[in-house]
């Protein structure tokens, strides 16, 4: 993990003040819980893969009493399996607007998006990054993301990046129980 310093002024020890504040985890997917290569088979059906790493975090940290939601621009029933299988609740697809999406979100939940992280890649990501308490990008993400972040992932989006977030936030809150 890699602090940005461009968006902070406190180095790791204000990432962690971040983390602690954070109740709810919000996830791009295609990049961040993937590797962001789109695979489609011959009938045009569309395929992803995703890490074992990443699914047992989201449910460490569900269990931990921190919220998990998705918020992607593209739309597919693999997505919501995966949503339904690692019991993700928030799940907003084919997102033109991230950023109003969040304000949907913290409404619903009653939350303040100092208590929000998200994590993305991309440019859609950017106005969602721009305004989280602790906001992350992945190594592989466009500059625009990375320059947005508070905090840059070693691993790759799809191999396990989403874990190590999860795990930053777990041990800055004194619940990471491994
Ligand atoms: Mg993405």
């Amino acid at each position: 993990m890699q602090a940005n310093n461009n968006r902070l002024t406190g180095g790791i020890a204000e990432l962690e003040t971040r983390a602690r504040a954070v109740s709810l985890l919000l996830l791009d997917v295609d990049g961040v819980l993937t590797d962001g290569r789109l695979y489609f088979s011959n009938s045009g059906e569309e395929m992803k893969t995703f890490h074992t790493l990443d699914g047992q975090g989201i449910r460490f940290a569900l269990e931990a009493g921190i919220g998990v939601g998705i918020i992607t621009g593209r739309e597919s029933a693999l997505v919501s399996k995966r949503c339904k299988d690692l019991g993700i609740n928030i799940v907003h697809q084919g997102v033109g607007d991230k950023s109003l999406v969040l304000d949907q979100i913290c409404a619903e939940q009653k939350l303040a998006t100092e208590s929000i992280a998200y994590v993305g890649d991309d440019a859609p990501d950017v106005p969602v990054l721009m305004r989280v308490g602790l906001a992350a990008s992945v190594p592989t993400g466009h500059r625009c993301a990375l320059d947005a972040a508070h905090m840059i992932t070693d691993a790759q989006g799809g191999y396990g990046a989403v874990r190590e977030i999860v795990d930053f936030i777990l041990a800055s809150q004194n619940k990471l129980s491994y």
